[in-house]
């Protein structure tokens, strides 16, 4: 007699015989459960026989029939009933497949009702990483049963929100509907996560729900921590005070921009890191330009306060940057972080890294907030809070059939869409050869991308790798990427968008393929 056992307290087995009933007893076995219907073969013993055998025997007998795909809830509800009672129990039919049918469905029954549900591939967050990655594992795989948990009905192409606080984009066209964006094949849990059980495979949603997974992406983006500046929150959008990083405020950026004819406009720009570090100062120079053309830069000062100490992280392109600092004559003060905003006294207070104060007056204030991690990703992060990852694989260091990318995770590139542009395909690659059982891995070579915006129909474009390591991906005669080029204008104006769109989250992975290597992964770095 073989015996195949499923759970703790459950086996399976093919057709008894009356003689095998003491065997089963003796096997320490409490529960006998019958799952073939009389009748189906000559040589079948009747179930009235076996019943009368086995309670001879001091066993409990269930006559729970199956009938091939026929299987009914009915059924899965009755071993539900005994197994609760956690007695070890052995269940036969023809061949013993009905027996384990029996099983999954009451596993799943009881699933569902406890509002469990399991999933191969889950993927958090429907922003950028998350919807790229889910459209190139289904590229890749489309029987993948894959599931992306994102709250939000909308989906915001973040990078055009400078373009907004600029005039040049509206705030309606950086906005579309989730829906039809989720990847056809997966699945959309409209749920945020609130918890991660990594060891057990099992992540918490808010709506009290509970997801198993088999493999998990974690890409829930970055958080705006605008509390961390003391009376931000309540003037932002009044007295002058703006940020790009808001989608809505971002029009109120090109408002105030319109409206300053005098006075003293402060940019600002938070420690790092933070999504798109171009972002403060692409800011910045849009609002010059426009007073440059309208005459009006001659009575405005411009301020950027920066709480790092250099003006860009990758020193071949500030040449090119200071220029532009010259031509609108922007005042640059490094070291000094935004602290404070009295909004109706129109006072911003900054701190140096001796923790001294400085009060600035001011008529704008463009804001970039800080950013961090969010709390929720605690059991995923490591000690900075970022979902800790190995920087080629984009693997989890600690937790195997965990997958991060985008702005979430800690790999050490610039925080871009265009990052992650390149990284989903490398954890898509990663994810699937390991469900294969696959040996080859797919490297991600730290690349980012910045357009650094410097007046309206210029763009310095700066990519970039780990270490700073340019990695231009035009040919130099078409674009070069350290000087101002209306090449890098027409990129990020008209090209970008529908690259993102239609490639990018469409898991089309043109000029984003990644290295592929044979070698066994790689150990953590
Ligand atoms: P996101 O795209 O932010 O997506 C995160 C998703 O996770 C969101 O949909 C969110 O709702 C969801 N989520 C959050 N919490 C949970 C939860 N608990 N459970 C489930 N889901 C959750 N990049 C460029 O490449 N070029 C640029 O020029 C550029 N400019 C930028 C300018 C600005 C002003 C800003 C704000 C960003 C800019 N970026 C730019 C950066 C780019 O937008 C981000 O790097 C990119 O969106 C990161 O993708 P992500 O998937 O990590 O995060």
């Amino acid at each position: 007699m073989k015996v195949n056992q499923l759970t703790e307290h459950y086996s399976v087995t093919a057709q008894i015989s009356p003689d095998d009933i003491e065997r089963v007893r003796a096997m320490g076995i409490d529960v006998l459960i019958n799952n073939r219907p009389d009748g189906e073969a000559a040589d079948q013993p009747h179930s009235s026989e076996l019943q009368a055998l086995a309670e001879a025997a001091g066993l409990e007998y269930h006559y729970l029939p199956v009938v091939p795909n026929q299987l009914t809830v009915e059924t899965a509800q009755a071993l539900d009933r005994i197994l609760s009672r956690e007695k070890p129990t052995l269940a036969f039919c023809r061949t013993g497949n009905r027996s384990t049918q029996v099983l999954e469905l009451r596993n799943r029954i009881a699933a569902d009702s406890s509002g469990e549900r399991s999933v191969q591939v889950l993927v958090v967050g429907g922003g950028a990483g998350g919807l790229a990655t889910a459209a190139s594992l289904l590229k890749r795989d489309h029987r993948l049963d894959v599931a992306i948990v994102e709250p939000k009905s909308e989906h915001y192409y973040q990078p055009g929100w400078t373009l907004v606080g600029g005039g040049v984009f509206s705030r309606d066209q950086t906005i579309r509907e989730m829906a039809p964006l989720i990847p056809r094949g997966a699945r959309w849990i409209k749920d945020a996560v609130q918890e991660f059980q990594p060891e057990t495979n099992r992540v918490l949603l808010e709506s009290g729900r509970v997801i198993n997974y088999q493999m998990l992406v974690v890409s829930a983006g970055i958080k705006l921590d605008w509390d961390r500046v003391e009376g931000l929150s309540e003037t932002l959008g009044q007295n002058g005070v703006t940020s790009n990083y808001n989608l809505d405020t971002a029009p109120q950026t090109w408002r105030n921009i319109q409206a300053l004819k005098s006075g003293r406009a402060v940019f600002t720009q938070p420690p790092m890191p933070i999504k798109c570090a171009g972002a403060p100062q692409k800011a910045m120079y849009l609002a010059a330009d426009h007073w440059l053309r309208s005459g009006n830069l001659k009575n405005i000062n411009i301020d950027f306060y920066n709480a790092g100490g250099v003006l860009f992280g990758v020193q071949d392109y500030v040449p090119a940057l200071e220029k532009y600092v010259e031509k609108y004559g922007i005042n640059l003060e490094f070291n000094k972080n935004l602290v404070v905003v009295d909004g109706p006294a129109k006072k911003a207070f900054f701190e140096n890294t001796e923790g001294q104060r400085e009060e600035v007056g001011f008529d704008m204030l463009h804001v970039s907030p800080p950013q961090c991690a969010p709390d929720f990703v605690k059991p995923l992060a490591n000690e900075a809070g970022w979902v800790d990852v190995d920087q080629a694989t984009l693997r989890h260091t600690r937790f195997d059939n965990v997958y991060s990318l985008g702005d979430i995770c800690s790999t050490p590139n610039a925080k871009t869409a265009a990052a992650v542009r390149k990284q989903a395909p490398v954890v898509a690659h990663n994810l699937i050869a390991q469900l294969k059982g696959d040996e080859s891995v797919a490297i991600y070579d730290g690349y980012g991308s910045c357009p650094l915006i410097v007046e309206r129909g210029k763009v310095v474009l700066a990519e970039f790798g780990y270490g700073g390591k340019l990695l231009p991906t035009m040919p130099l005669w078409l674009l070069n990427g350290k000087q101002p080029t209306w090449a890098g204008w027409f990129l990020k104006a008209t090209m970008l968008p529908p690259i993102y769109f239609d490639l990018m989250l469409q898991g089309r992975e043109w000029l984003a393929a990644p290295e592929i290597t044979s070698a066994p992964r790689l150990a953590t770095t």
